[in-house]
């Protein structure tokens, strides 16, 4: 121990030498999904645990690290574009290197080599810890060889230890993660590949990150994981979600915990029946069922069919009334006619459910679906996702109107001068994906719950006035 912090020291002060005398600033910019967003907390607070500072504007960064996204083809677009937009802080400004890191890495780091020639380094998800190594060592030293990639190396999947984070979202909330990787194999998915297979974190060790949490201030728990829904299985043989939710509601400071990404069939009775009689998880799931008709379905290597979903949206109902959900479909997958699409919009209208997502399919290279037969001309899957989304504007309107003359509990974010009003979430609202509550009235806060009458609505938010505190 003494003996590494006396080795770190030295190569610091060859850092230091290289930076006249002080360590570099790191900028982190984060991109892709709240699982993403922890990852870039653990690196930020890796970072600052090795004596660097850091930066929120990219001209002011020594070091420029981007927490890349590599789920599908727009996201690697956007991951290359936001490199090169960055490089030229090293062409032209004050910043020595740019680091890439996280799924674009894991998953194809030649691609970055070939389309951002300036990017020194690239740390695939399970060496993204080792950046300070790397920032020490870059005087030539790391080349994309020697940062191999996960999928070459499955087996060695780290299992993610407990490590200090950096908050990034606002201070009364912040995602927590359950598990890394993912146990499925659905056709279209990248995931596994990248992520290796699921490695759930031990029950007491989320408990103890989940008590940190609080004792900083966070009010609204977010547990993600690629299948949330499935937490532990691989660990303790059993699904245990429903045993975290209780002992994570019992957490002083907390308010609200949120379960995002379920999965159809790990959504069962138990942890209904819990979600049911806690009343700090908020009455909100996310589970995507990605398509209803069961040709589709197996093709993408999904179980379940429009029915049983249907009969999980009743179970969830029947538990609790009020409960919004939000699901993802992916449409124009390889193989889906007019009728299997027809069935999509069938399920959409009698569902009504609250919110709704849809991703045109896409074809990623290292898939099974990309090379079926039956691909779907990209005017067609374009065409399917408008009439998709033009019909869940509907449904999102009429949910929304129901919810006139309710009173229902907000946690206030900000103020909107266009809007004239506070902005907040109600249960309905998970951060960045749904939509938010326009509160009118005096006296508010950022960070504190608040009860309102909800007054008028459109599909997306609803707009409210102060009833009480
Ligand atoms: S369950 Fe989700 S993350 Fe896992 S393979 Fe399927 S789509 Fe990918």
């Amino acid at each position: 121990m003494i003996e590494k912090e006396r080795k770190r020291n030295a190569s610091n002060s060859a850092l230091h030498g290289a930076f006249h005398g002080r360590l570099p600033k790191c900028i982190v910019v984060s991109l892709g999904c709240p699982k993403n967003t922890v990852d870039s907390e653990r690196l930020l607070a890796e970072l600052l645990r090795h004596g660097y500072s850091l930066t929120t504007n990219a001209e002011d960064a020594d070091v420029i690290i981007v927490n890349t996204c590599g789920f599908i083809k727009a996201a690697v677009e956007e991951s290359l574009d936001v490199l090169r937009r960055l490089s030229r802080y090293k062409r032209n400004g004050r910043a020595r290197s740019l680091i890439a890191a996280g799924c674009l890495c894991s998953r194809a780091p030649e691609l970055i080599k070939r389309f951002v020639p300036q990017v020194d380094a690239c740390l695939p998800v399970d060496k993204l810890l080792e950046i300070p190594r790397v920032i020490r060592s870059l005087n030539g030293a790391v080349t994309y060889d020697k940062c191999s990639k996960l999928r070459d190396d499955k087996d060695g999947v780290r299992k993610e230890p407990f490590g200090a984070r950096l908050l990034s979202t606002p201070s009364w909330y912040s995602y927590l993660k359950l598990a890394e990787g993912c146990d499925r194999s659905c056709s279209f998915c990248v995931i596994p590949m990248i992520r290796g297979s699921q490695s759930s974190r031990k029950l007491e060790e989320i408990e103890a990150e989940a008590m940190w949490l609080a004792s900083v201030g966070v009010k609204e728990l977010i547990l993600v994981a690629q299948e949330t829904t499935r937490y532990g299985f691989d660990l303790y043989g059993k699904l245990m979600l429903p045993k975290l939710l209780r002992q994570l509601v019992k957490i002083e400071g907390i308010h609200w915990v949120r379960i995002l990404y379920g999965f159809p069939t790990t959504v069962t009775d138990e942890l209904i029946e819990t979600m049911a009689a806690l009343v700090k998880v908020v009455r909100y799931i996310d589970v995507p069922f990605q398509h209803v008709h069961p040709e589709i379905l197996r093709a993408m290597r999904r179980p379940g069919d429009a029915e049983s979903y249907l009969r999980l949206i009743e179970r969830l109902r029947s538990a609790m009334p009020d409960i919004a959900i939000r699901t993802t479909f992916i449409v124009g997958f390889p193989g889906e006619s007019e009728a299997h699409f027809e069935m999509l919009l069938e399920f959409v209208r009698e569902a009504k459910l609250d919110r709704v997502g849809a991703f045109t399919f896409s074809p990623e290279p290292e898939t099974d679906a990309a090379k079926f037969d039956g691909q779907v001309p990209d005017e067609v899957k374009l065409e399917r996702y408008k009439r998709l989304m033009e019909l869940q504007s509907y449904i999102s309107f009429e949910r929304n109107r129901q919810f006139i003359g309710k009173e229902i509990e907000v946690l206030i974010e900000s103020w909107s001068e266009h809007k004239g009003a506070w902005v907040g979430r109600s249960y309905r609202d998970a951060p960045e994906i749904d939509g938010a509550v326009y509160v009118s009235g005096d006296g508010l806060k950022p960070g504190e719950f608040a009860k309102v009458i909800v007054e008028g609505s459109d599909e997306y938010d609803l707009f409210a006035k102060l009833s009480q505190r």
